[in-house]
């Protein structure tokens, strides 16, 4: 079993963006700026939001978070979001997930200039994902990408099987690994909780995507020998043995699994790590203007 090391990946890739933010201050006079707005109180959404707003002052942007009572309305989150879309000091904006039940999430997301939606969930940065043309890919899938990227996973031809296909993570999963690109060029299975015989699914993979919600769901029986392992899954459970109050879980059953894998993802120190760095790559691309030109 190899690691595929998120920590490690991560460190490497964030002192990359550090010396480019630092090279755009130097020229435009004014850091990268990326705004989280949060609208209640959940302590998943807040630990989340507090990581982003940390990395983002380690490697040279600034980052602002805009807070929110849980019920607010959805017309004052729209205007608030409308102003920032005219704010030329403001380079991405994201709205951390979940939203409370009278929001609905699809109007705040379309309601998000594509050009700042570093988030990449607006329908024009999928769709264009889809085309293979530039655009924001979705933090999660693409700092999956560069973690394939940099330990030069081999793709091509590979059967891949990504569970779970939310807007945010299992269906651009999908898309990525079948588009024509390195990393890429899958034969790709995306499955759900309708999927028959999944078991049978995953261990044809030689390439798994985890992305369910479920601690553990994984397990040895369902990989084949040799198989690469993407845990996307952090599953908290509260705990005496941390200072935090909490552990996290992967979807995948590790200990097992690691056994049979080639290469696997850790939770935590995996996937989560890359995903920061996916969201901070489409920050700077957003402000250097090189996916949409300002
Ligand atoms: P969602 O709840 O939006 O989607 C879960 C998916 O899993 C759905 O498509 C669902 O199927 C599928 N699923 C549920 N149960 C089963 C089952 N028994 N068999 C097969 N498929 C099943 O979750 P997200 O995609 O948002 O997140 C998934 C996990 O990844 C969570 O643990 C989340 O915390 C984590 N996450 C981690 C991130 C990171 O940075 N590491 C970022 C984002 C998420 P159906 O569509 O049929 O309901």
């Amino acid at each position: 079993m190899n690691l595929l090391d998120g920590k490690l990946v991560s460190a490497k890739i964030k002192e990359d963006i550090k010396k480019e933010a630092a090279a755009f201050t130097a020229q435009s006079g004014r850091k990268p700026h990326l705004v989280a707005i949060l609208v209640g109180n959940d302590g998943g959404s807040e630990t989340y939001v507090a990581s982003k707003m940390r990395n983002c002052e380690l490697v040279g942007f600034e980052s602002t978070n805009i807070r929110y009572d849980v019920d607010v309305t959805e017309d004052e989150l729209i205007a608030k979001i409308e102003e920032i879309n005219q704010d030329p000091n403001i380079d991405g904006l994201i709205v951390q997930l979940p939203l409370p039940k009278h929001i609905d999430p699809e109007k705040i997301t379309e309601t998000i200039d594509h050009r700042k939606d570093v988030d990449g969930f607006h329908p024009i940065n999928l769709g264009r994902m889809q085309r293979n043309l530039p655009c924001f890919i979705p933090a999660t899938p693409y700092g999956i990408m560069l973690m394939l990227e940099h330990y030069g996973i081999d793709t091509a031809g590979k059967k891949a099987v990504v569970v779970g296909r939310s807007n945010i993570v299992g269906s651009p999963m999908s898309i990525l690994l079948a588009r024509n690109s390195n990393p890429g060029n899958c034969t790709v299975t995306l499955t759900h909780s309708r999927t028959a015989n999944l078991k049978e699914e995953v261990l044809a993979a030689d390439i798994i995507v985890a992305a369910i919600g479920r601690k553990h769901f994984v397990t040895a029986d369902m990989v084949k020998e040799g198989a690469v392992v993407i845990d996307v899954g952090i599953n908290r459970e509260e705990s005496t043995e941390t200072k935090s109050g909490f552990k996290l879980y992967g979807d995948v059953d590790f200990e097992e699994v690691s056994k049979k894998s080639s290469w696997i993802t850790p939770v935590p120190g995996g996937v989560g790590l890359m995903t920061i760095v996916g969201l901070l790559k489409n920050t700077l691309e957003a402000a250097k203007g090189t996916v949409y030109p300002k």
